[in-house]
Formats: C-alpha cells, sequence, structure tokens
C-alpha cells in the first residue's frame, strides 16, 4: 500500500470511556464484522477483560475505508489498555503509530487516566484528534468537556467530534476525521534493508509467538530470515500477515504498515517488545531506539493451598509467562507454607489478573502472600541489597539504611469527596504537591511511598469516593526511611507469609489491626490461640482467639439429616482452603484480607 493511503493510529481514553465501543464500531462500519457476527465487544477477547470490562492485551486491526475524496484508506487501529498497570503498553503501541483519538466521555470528563494516556501520546510525537463520546447520555455536557479539555489537557477541542459509540452517532465523522486530520506515515524506501518495530508479541498455541510490527524501511516477506537484533538471533518468517480482526495471510508488508510475522520463535521472552527486526542477509545499519523493558514492581508469593499441586503450580506458572513478559517469578519456599513462587507484577491489577486466571484457567487454588515493593538496603560493610521479600530482611543489626520507592499519584475527584481522598492520602504517608480544580472536580497530586499504595489503596479510594475518583501514577525515587520488619506470630509460631515491612511509626497500628482481623478469619480450635505481632522480639500487639468446646452440628437438635450434612460439607469445604501451621489450620482468605486496613 501507498503510505500516503495508510494511517495508523490508537485510541487513548480513561477506563470505561468507550474505547473498545468505539473500536468495535469502526470495525463494523468499515465492514470488518457484519452486526451479526459482531459479538459484543469483539476486542477485549480474554474472559477476564470481559468480566472486569478492561482491556489488558494491546490489540491491533486493520480497516478498509474508502473515503470521500474517492480514495481507500488503510486504517490500522491499535486498542491500547487504559488500567495504570498497564499503561506500558499504551506507551509501546503508541509508537507504531502517527496519531491517537482522545476518547472523553461527555458526562465524566476529563479523568486522571485521560490525562496520563493523552500525555503519552503528545511524548511520542502524535497528532490528537478529540472525541467526546456518550453524547447520547442525558448528562452529557460537550460544552463544558471541551472547555476543560482545554484547559486541564492544553490541547484545541474546538473541533471536537461529538459521537455516541453506543448508538453510531459521528461515526463517520469519526472515519473522515481519521483520514484528513491524521498524518500519512513517513514515506521509506520499499527496497531498503528491512526495519520494523518489534511492538508487542504473544503466544498463539497453533503459530507460537506472534510478533506485531511497525515496517518503516524496506519490506517484509514470507520465507525471508529476519534477523532480531536485539537478541541477534535469527528466523525462518513462516508467515506474515494482518487482523481484520480475524488473522489473513497477507504476500507482504512494506513501509508505513502494520502487521503480524510468525517464525517459529519459541518464547515471548525472545521478541522484546521494542526491538528492531532486520533482514538477516541484508541488516539495516540503524537500529530502532527501542524501549526500556517492563520492570515488575510489586511482588508477592504464590503458593499452592495444597502442596502436592505444586507441578500443576508449576506448570501453570511457566505457561503464563510464556505469555506475559513482564510477569517474572522464581522459586521460594516459606517455612510455612512450603513450596511456592515469588512472583513480580506489574501492578495490583496485574497480579490480581495473574492470581484469578491461575486459579481458573489453570484450576489451582492459591495463597498470596503480602504484596511487597523492592526495598534497597545498604548493609553496615557498603553492599546494596534489592530486597523483594520481607521474609529475607538480613539481621537489623548489620543494616544501615532501608530505602523505599516512591510515587507521583494523580488523583481527580469531585468536590464533596476531596476531604476524604486527603485524609486518605495523608494516612499513608502522602505529601501533597498540588491541589487545583477543573470545574466541580478537584486535581490533587500527592508523593506517597509505592508500599502503602499497593496494600488497598484504589479499594480504598473506590469506597471512600463511591467509585468516582479516577487515579495514575508514576514512578518517582528512593528515599531511606525507618522502616522494619513486623512478624506475625500465630500460637507462637512466626507465620512467614504474613510478614511485612512497614514504617515504624505506623507498626503499632498496623500491628493490631492485622491480629484483630486474623482473630475474626481464624476459626476457633479446641484450644486458645495467641495472635501476635512483633518488631525482632518486642511484641507490638496482641489478640487471643479463644477456644472452641462444641461439636458444631450440635446446636441441630439431631432431626434434621439433611441440615447437618450441609454442615459438615461446608465445614470439609472450608478445610480445603486451609492450611495448617503449627497446630492451627488457616484459612486462604486471611493472607490477603489480613492486609487490607481500614
Ligand atoms: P473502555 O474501557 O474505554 O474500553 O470502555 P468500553 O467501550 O468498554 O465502554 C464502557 C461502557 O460504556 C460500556 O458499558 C459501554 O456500553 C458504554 N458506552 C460506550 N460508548 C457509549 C456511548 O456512546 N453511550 C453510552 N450511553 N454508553 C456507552
Ligand atoms: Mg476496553
Amino acid at each position: 500500500t501507498n503510505p500516503a493511503h495508510i494511517r495508523n493510529f490508537s485510541i487513548v481514553a480513561h477506563i470505561d470511556h468507550g474505547k473498545s465501543t468505539l473500536a468495535d464500531r469502526l470495525i463494523q462500519f468499515t465492514g470488518g464484522l457484519t452486526e451479526r457476527e459482531m459479538k459484543e465487544q469483539v476486542l477485549d477477547n480474554m474472559d477476564i477483560e470481559r468480566e472486569r470490562g478492561i482491556t489488558i492485551k494491546a490489540q491491533t486491526v486493520r480497516l478498509e475505508y474508502p473515503a470521500k475524496d474517492g480514495e481507500t484508506y488503510v486504517l490500522n487501529l491499535i486498542d491500547t489498555p487504559g488500567h495504570v498497570d498497564f499503561a506500558y503498553e499504551v506507551s509501546r503501541s503508541l509508537y507504531a503509530c502517527e496519531g491517537a483519538l482522545l476518547v472523553v466521555d461527555a458526562a465524566q470528563g476529563v479523568e486522571a487516566q485521560t490525562l496520563a494516556n493523552v500525555y503519552q501520546a503528545i511524548d511520542a510525537d502524535l497528532d490528537i484528534v478529540p472525541v467526546l463520546n456518550k453524547i447520547d447520555l442525558p448528562a452529557a455536557e460537550p460544552e463544558r468537556v471541551c472547555q476543560q479539555i482545554e484547559d486541564v489537557i492544553g490541547i484545541d477541542a474546538s473541533e471536537a467530534l461529538r459521537i455516541s459509540a453506543k448508538t453510531g452517532v459521528g461515526i463517520p465523522d469519526v472515519l473522515e476525521a481519521i483520514v484528513t486530520r491524521l498524518p500519512a506515515p513517513k514515506p521509506g524506501d520499499p527496497e531498503a534493508p528491512l526495519k520494523a518495530l518489534l511492538v508487542d508479541s504473544w503466544y498463539d498455541t497453533y503459530l507460537g509467538v506472534i510478533c506485531l510490527v511497525r515496517i518503516m524501511e524496506g519490506t517484509l516477506k514470507k520465507g525471508m530470515k529476519v534477523r532480531l537484533m536485539g537478541t541477534g538471533a535469527a528466523y525462518h518468517v513462516d508467515g506474515v500477515g494482518v487482523f481484520r480482526p480475524a488473522k489473513q495471510v497477507v504476500d507482504s508488508l512494506g513501509p508505513g504498515e502494520i502487521g503480524f510475522l510468525n517464525a517459529s520463535i519459541k518464547q515471548v521472552r525472545d521478541a522484546r517488545v521494542g526491538d528492531t527486526v532486520t533482514d538477516d542477509r541484508r541488516p539495516t545499519g540503524t537500529p530502532l531506539p527501542g524501549f526500556k523493558p517492563a520492570v515488575p514492581v510489586v511482588f508477592c508469593g504464590l503458593f499452592p493451598v495444597d502442596s502436592a499441586e505444586f507441578e500443576d503450580l508449576r506448570d501453570a506458572v511457566e505457561r503464563l509467562a510464556l505469555n506475559d513478559a513482564s510477569f517474572s517469578f522464581e522459586m521460594e519456599t516459606s517455612a510455612a507454607l512450603g513450596f511456592g513462587f515469588r512472583c513480580g507484577f506489574l501492578g495490583l491489577l496485574h497480579l490480581e489478573v495473574i492470581r484469578e486466571r491461575l486459579e481458573r484457567e489453570y484450576n489451582v487454588d492459591l495463597i498470596t502472600t503480602a504484596p511487597s515493593v523492592i526495598y534497597k538496603i545498604t548493609m553496615t560493610d557498603g553492599t546494596v541489597i534489592d530486597l523483594h521479600n520481607p521474609a529475607d530482611m538480613p539481621d537489623p543489626v548489620k543494616i544501615n539504611t532501608i530505602a523505599e520507592p516512591w510515587i507521583t499519584a494523580t488523583i481527580f475527584v469531585p468536590d464533596e469527596y476531596l476531604g476524604g481522598v486527603l485524609k486518605l492520602c495523608q494516612d499513608r504517608r502522602g505529601i501533597q504537591r498540588e491541589l487545583t480544580y477543573a470545574g466541580s472536580r478537584a486535581m490533587v497530586v500527592y508523593e506517597l511511598p509505592l508500599n502503602e499504595v499497593v496494600f488497598d489503596f484504589y479499594d480504598r479510594l473506590k469506597s471512600i469516593t463511591k467509585g468516582y475518583a479516577s487515579f495514575d501514577y508514576q514512578w518517582k525515587d528512593y528515599r531511606e526511611d525507618d522502616l522494619v520488619k513486623m512478624s506475625v506470630l500465630v500460637n507462637d509460631e512466626p507465620v512467614d507469609a504474613l510478614s511485612m515491612i512497614v514504617h515504624r511509626s505506623r507498626a503499632e497500628a498496623r500491628g493490631r489491626g492485622m491480629c484483630e482481623k486474623l482473630k475474626d478469619l481464624i476459626p476457633r480450635h479446641m484450644f486458645k490461640i495467641p495472635i501476635q505481632a512483633a518488631i525482632g522480639g518486642r511484641i507490638i500487639a496482641r489478640e487471643t482467639l479463644s477456644a472452641l468446646r462444641k461439636d458444631v452440628t450440635a446446636k441441630c437438635y439431631g432431626g434434621d439429616a439433611t441440615r447437618k450434612r450441609k454442615l459438615l460439607d461446608k465445614q470439609k469445604e472450608g478445610k480445603k482452603k486451609m492450611r495448617q501451621f503449627g497446630r492451627v489450620d488457616i484459612p486462604q482468605e486471611a493472607f490477603i484480607a489480613a492486609l487490607k486496613m481500614d
């Protein structure tokens, strides 16, 4: 295709503002799918994505659009994820595009991820067309939201499109704007040595690793041998194609085009996002700058509830990692939990998505230990250790300083909930940096220790603001502070999976909260159970779970057999999800629930 007739674009938006719905409409209007074929939200194809209404993996589709100027254009749409944990996927897909549609819900207005995503698009030098979606809603206020886009984001919104992705109003204008208002890719020489950007890669059961590529120069053809310049490895290209949205094989891809190649690459890790794909026999002299790899920032231990399932877990974790290069794992042994894995994630949502997939798709019951960030520990002899796991904390007398990661968080919140949000940030050791208004919404910028955010910050924020706040964060720096390891002892046995690193000033309150929670979560036993929190040898909080004497079925007065059986079954069911620590059974939920603060 002549690059003048190509438009490569992304849709950037805050979650739920209608990006996926708009993408589906564009596919439908350009005949990629008939209405009948179009299942809801074609582009969100993982189960969990559909259930939670979030897009995790960026998806691409090629559309053909006969424009009003009489020419037919090829439109390559890259659907980007909207959630903060997946911001990295947003940024890398933007480098394959020249333009972006900025979708803003005309009733909600600009939100935290609208800002974060649009700034990434601006950083990547993309032209931006603002689109106000959901104008069918009675609460839509397009005028006000246009003004807000200009005030808060600082881009011209006078020609913002007004559409409803739901009803289809304004969709033809969107297609026309893509052609007339977004630039064509820079022309490249199709005869030059191949130079292509590896935009994304994922594992396909039939084809092996699939690489999504954007061609800059040269031509990609089936049968040629390509080299990935970062790793140096060369592969025979088994196939070249495009997504429409179904895979369709093509003869070749030329400058400006986006498509996929499959080349019997074994692991996603071998096809690094940001790498330059070139011709093995005639390599380009100027590889692309590439991206920084996505680094895990939140770690936790995953252990099978039933230790006999360890091999199943290993198998599942390995298979998941094949398809998700940002998920890392290594084996871990815990005195209390036995064999498991220490896993790294991009954020808490990523952690939850992986945990859910392991349980659901691979059918293993898991115990998740306290999420932790990476602490930098400087020892008295000067060596610096990256600590991923509180259980590995060195002897405090050998520690000189401990530093923890900080983030800059941006929160948008309606006026009436502002007080609650400020209190939450303050309680989490936050430092206020900015407080401004955009209409009736406040924008608050705080610096916060990431450690205080990984536990239940999103959940708390959501409940305080009835779901009306939006949140986004960026990495800031490492700061030294008075941090200590808090251990938890159940029946005088330390439960390493519950130990955590906390700020000394918060240790007592945290310890007390934890003991109270555990007291509620651990079922009563035939004996009395002390539950304690400690720093070093010093007990800072204590609760006692009193002994149970009665048989649970005793109160069923003999008569009703089914009820009795139900109770016993329920008890058995409960048993299955418990782990024994010394003489005490601790239910699976206790591990995560005990960490939530309220
Ligand atoms: P995404 O998170 O940005 O991909 O948002 P989705 O496309 O998944 O849309 C979020 C919700 O908004 C869904 O329930 C959609 O049905 C709804 N939605 C999307 N576009 C419109 C619209 O134009 N009008 C109305 N009323 N609802 C819409
Ligand atoms: Mg979506």
